[in-house]
């Protein structure tokens, strides 16, 4: 789906000048993307190395509005890139890999090109948080995942580790029961931080053990994950467990690194904004999971996509006047 994406509009770009850049195309960028476009703003949306974002990485969703039977993910984001590009953005599959926001035009630099706007709206996402273990980058994508829903059927009848203890991880860990012998979730506290209904779930499953307390020292295997080295953290006494697949579902980190010492982020590296999607510099906005760490949905960054957009608009009106 991703190449089939990319291969379509991943045309040369010659312009290198734009009312507005939009970083990121989840459903934030692309919804802002269509607003600005619509509102005649000459729009460039630097789409990253996965466009779409997130919901390229899920199965069905069933709660975005208009679809009465579902969507899949990466069918939902394809239709946002088509109405982006019906509404007159230009889209270009390229990584940013450095901004310049200290004075105006601002400038944007890709791998290929450096493009220049009079307004930026950030909607970067975020990405998985990694668990920092032994092994853990050496086996991803080799039985290391972080995405229940993407690589879950690969894991039929075997021994499966989710860890976690929020909603995200006993939701994939439910998930999961469906190919798994069984599910260990692993956590390094006694109580889980995911809601109430969820914990029930996951308690009456006969699927799923819990392992309290514990965290993942270290992640074997040869070619692919056989085994980890779990610790409990209040005995110090550690176990070797045969394992088939170990999910890491411990919460996100906001794509901010390229704005760090640019535009203020919080204690957790969220963009702060300011008044509505405004950041702390003037003429650069945020939108969508980049600075939204409480509802994260799909709606919502797109709901902040089409509020940039339109405090964008309202920027480029007020300052073409002064
Ligand atoms: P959360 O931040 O809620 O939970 C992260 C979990 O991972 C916590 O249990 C945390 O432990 C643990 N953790 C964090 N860092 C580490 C680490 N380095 N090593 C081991 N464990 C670690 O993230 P989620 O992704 O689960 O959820 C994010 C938001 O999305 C929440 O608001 C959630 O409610 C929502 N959500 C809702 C769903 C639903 O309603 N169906 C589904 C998925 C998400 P500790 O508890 O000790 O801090």
């Amino acid at each position: 789906m991703q190449a089939e994406i990319r291969a379509e509009s991943n045309k040369p770009e010659t312009k290198k000048k734009f009312d507005v850049i939009i970083i990121g195309a989840g459903p934030s960028g692309y919804t802002a993307a269509i607003y600005t476009a619509r509102a005649k703003r000459d729009t460039l949306v630097i789409s990253g190395m996965l466009p779409g974002g997130q919901l390229m990485l899920t199965t069905e969703v069933e709660n975005y509005p208009g679809f009465s039977d579902g969507i899949l993910g990466p069918e939902l984001m394809t239709i946002m890139r088509k109405q982006t590009e019906r509404m007159g953005a230009t889209i270009i599959d390229d990584e940013v890999v450095n901004v310049d926001f200290r004075r105006k035009p601002f400038k944007v630099l890709t791998y290929a090109e450096e493009y220049e706007a009079d307004a930026v709206i950030i909607a970067t996402g975020a990405s998985p948080r990694k668990l920092g273990a032994k092994g853990e980058q050496e086996f991803s994508a080799k039985g290391v995942s972080y995405c229940a829903t993407c690589d879950g059927p690969f894991f039929k009848n075997q021994e499966i580790v989710v860890v976690g203890g929020g909603d995200s991880a006993i939701e994939e860990a439910i998930f999961l029961t469906k190919f798994a012998k069984n599910v260990h979730i692993i956590h390094r506290k006694d109580t889980l931080r995911a809601s109430k209904i969820m914990q029930d779930r996951a308690f009456e499953n006969n699927k799923i053990k819990f392992h309290w307390n514990s965290v993942i020292d270290e992640i074997k295997g040869s070619q692919k994950v056989n085994q980890i080295m779990i610790r409990n953290v209040t005995t110090n006494q550690q176990n070797i467990m045969d394992v088939g697949g170990l999910f890491v579902a411990i919460g996100h980190e906001p794509n901010t690194n390229l704005f760090k010492g640019q535009i203020e982020l919080d204690e957790q590296d969220y963009i702060v904004l300011k008044n509505h999607t405004y950041t702390s510099i003037e003429g650069i906005f945020a939108a969508g999971d980049v600075h939204d760490h409480r509802y994260r949905q799909a709606i919502t960054a797109a709901g902040f996509g089409c509020m940039a957009a339109i405090d964008v608009d309202k920027y480029l009106s007020e300052n073409r006047r002064k």
